[in-house]
């Protein structure tokens, strides 16, 4: 699964974020803010071959990376954390791109 550029990235998740802010749901808009100011201060992000997680080398804390499997995220963060909620947005743009890739060739 290749990951996209940060500008879709992004563009998806202010997707998210129109839905959040229709839905007076201030938290998930934080979040989500979080996120976007963490892609554009040089977040590095890739899929790990072996186990299919997602590795996430944090922009704030020099060093630290975290693993994000299906459910959990190696992070300090107790709850549904940005690491996460970023697999999740990743993985639904994979399925949308290969929806419209079938849509394409039939
Ligand atoms: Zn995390």
């Amino acid at each position: 699964m290749r990951i996209p550029s940060t500008t879709r990235i992004v563009n998806r998740a202010l997707d998210l974020r129109g839905d959040a802010l229709n839905q007076n749901d201030p938290a998930t808009v934080r979040k989500i803010d979080t996120m976007i100011r963490n892609l554009y201060c040089g977040m590095k992000l890739k899929w790990d071959s072996g186990d299919g997680a997602l590795v996430i080398t944090s922009c704030n804390t020099a060093g630290a990376s975290y693993r994000v499997g299906q459910q959990s995220c190696t992070c300090p963060a107790y709850s549904y954390c940005n690491h996460l909620r970023l697999r999740d947005l990743l993985i639904d743009m994979a399925e949308t791109d290969a929806e419209t890739a079938d849509m394409a060739a039939s």
